[in-house]
């Protein structure tokens, strides 16, 4: 036994050292190639990292905290932390579970369960959205959390990472349910939120109508404190360019890893699964800015498929006036199931987590996946696309625009200061191309795919931070 992994040492020993040998005698012009080829399909995985699904056996669901903790586990052991430190920075920081009494319209008592989950804090106040829907569950909400907390490094913003959410289906609702539920919500977790502390913002199913009445609520005890919250109407401090901003960053990631694989985007099929804040922003700029044809385009009730391409206007008429994209006149209707295995060059999945796993990955058609959704995409699936060298941008990176123009509501609401859309737009074009460089110069260093190099760059900020902190 000893002999053996002294024997497989050995052997990696020299395959590193041939790796290194090839490094050096590589051209450049081939060393290009080589770098596309690796970023694109490499994906290794430390013996701590969980095992793949034997097909054999029946298959245990993978959670959404289970897809987190495996890619932490690889950047962890890339970066060989030692195992207190990786304890301290992988376990939430706080978490929170309260009880939501309201009184319904009809008069009747309805008790509803919410969460707020502070992942890490040591790289600024706690950061993250706010989600209403029925599969909310404390699983769910830790790994949008930590989600968070890898996201603000990536882009590297001075926050941590939260998240929170209610077990709800807020369509069920009325305005005024809805109103109540939220004041009830910040009033029970008003003991861990403020602007030096963890501020909300919108996710599925929250709005800047939503954002409003939270900073309503916190300011009726603390004083006027529009920082409480991001994501809030401009004329309640929020700020310009906020509500396209997750879309329009998604755009950014689409236009820089096209220029880096020589993807003409003019040329492009995309399908977008998702047409609500993210999916539609992200629709309207690829087809009105970029010149890109969006093929199809799908929602909670199902999808539509036009391969002469969906514009952006007709729809979203079309969804004002039906409350769906389906019916859409001169598209076909499809699932959503259809959507994600549609004959396409790019895949943006803009609804909810896993909907990409190890029963449909194969199927997948795109050549490039874009994650504007938070977890669309699990371990199974990705080690499918990386075998089948489908490059897929990560959520963290990816979806980040959203958290970036958060910050610059924040520091603007600090500051009692307005920035206009223009100046928004352009620092939001830094941030977002020069986190594309960081994260291709970490996933080239650490011979990985652009998801661990993600991890790695955000990992390796969130490590550092707490080692200066101190414990
Ligand atoms: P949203 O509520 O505005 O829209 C969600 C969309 O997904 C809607 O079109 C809805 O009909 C659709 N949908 C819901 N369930 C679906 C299902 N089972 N199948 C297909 N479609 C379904 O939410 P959003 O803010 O656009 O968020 C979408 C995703 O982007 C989420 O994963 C969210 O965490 C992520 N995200 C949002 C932001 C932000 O700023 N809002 C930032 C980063 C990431």
């Amino acid at each position: 036994m000893a002999r053996e992994k002294k024997r497989t040492k050995q052997v990696g020993k020299k395959k590193q050292l041939t790796r290194a040998r090839a490094k050096s005698k590589t051209p450049k012009k081939t060393k290009k190639k080589v770098l596309k080829k690796k970023i694109l399909a490499s994906h290794s995985r430390p013996s701590s990292a969980q095992p793949l699904r034997n097909l054999s056996q029946p298959a245990k669901p993978i959670t959404a905290y289970d897809v987190v903790l495996h890619n932490f586990d690889i950047a962890a052991a890339k970066l060989q932390l030692s195992d207190e430190l990786k304890q301290l920075i992988k376990t939430p920081d706080r978490e929170l579970r309260v009880e939501l009494p309201i009184i319904m319209d009809d008069g009747k008592l309805n008790t509803l369960i919410g969460y707020r989950v502070q992942h890490n804090n040591a790289r600024g106040p706690n950061k993250g959205g706010i989600r209403y829907h029925p599969q909310v569950d404390l699983d769910e909400v830790r790994a949008l959390s930590s989600l968070m907390t890898w996201k603000t490094a990536v882009v590297d913003i001075p926050f941590g990472g939260a998240k929170g959410g209610i077990a709800v289906d807020p369509g069920q609702l009325s305005q005024g349910e809805l109103e109540r539920l939220t004041r009830v919500f910040t009033q029970k977790i008003d003991c861990i939120i403020g602007p030096a502390e963890d501020i909300p913002a919108p996710d599925v199913n929250t709005n800047a109508q939503v954002m409003s009445w939270m900073m309503d609520q916190y300011s009726r005890r603390h004083g006027h404190t529009s920082a409480v919250v991001t994501g809030k109407p401009v004329e309640l401090g929020g700020s310009a360019g906020r509500e396209e901003a997750t879309g329009r960053g998604v755009c950014i990631a689409l236009r820089e890893i096209a220029k880096f694989l020589k993807i003409d985007l003019k040329k492009t099929s995309i399908a977008i699964q998702g047409f609500g804040n993210v999916g539609s922003h992200t629709a309207r700029i690829l087809d009105e800015e970029f010149g890109a044809k969006v093929v199809a385009v799908s929602d909670v009730k199902g999808g539509v498929y036009n391969p002469r391409g969906i514009r952006f206007k007709g729809a979203m008429e079309h969804v004002a006036e039906t409350g769906s994209v389906v019916g859409l006149k001169g598209a076909a209707k499809i699932s959503n199931s259809e959507l994600l295995e549609l004959k396409c060059d790019v895949l943006i999945p803009a609804a909810l987590g896993g909907q990409l796993h190890g029963k449909n990955a194969d199927h997948v058609k795109a050549k490039l996946i874009i994650e504007a959704a938070n977890g669309p995409t699990t371990y199974e699936a990705d080690e499918i696309f990386a075998g089948r060298k489908i490059p897929v941008v990560p959520d963290i990176y990816a979806n980040a625009g959203g958290v970036t123009v958060s910050y610059f509501e924040w520091a603007q609401n600090l500051q009692q200061f307005r920035w206009d859309y223009s100046r928004v737009v352009a620092e939001l074009e830094k941030i977002m191309t020069k986190s594309f460089a960081d994260v291709m110069k970490t996933a080239e260093k650490h011979n990985v795919t652009m998801r661990i190099g993600a991890y790695i760059l955000a990992l390796d900020r969130v490590a550092k931070a707490t080692k200066l902190r101190g414990i």
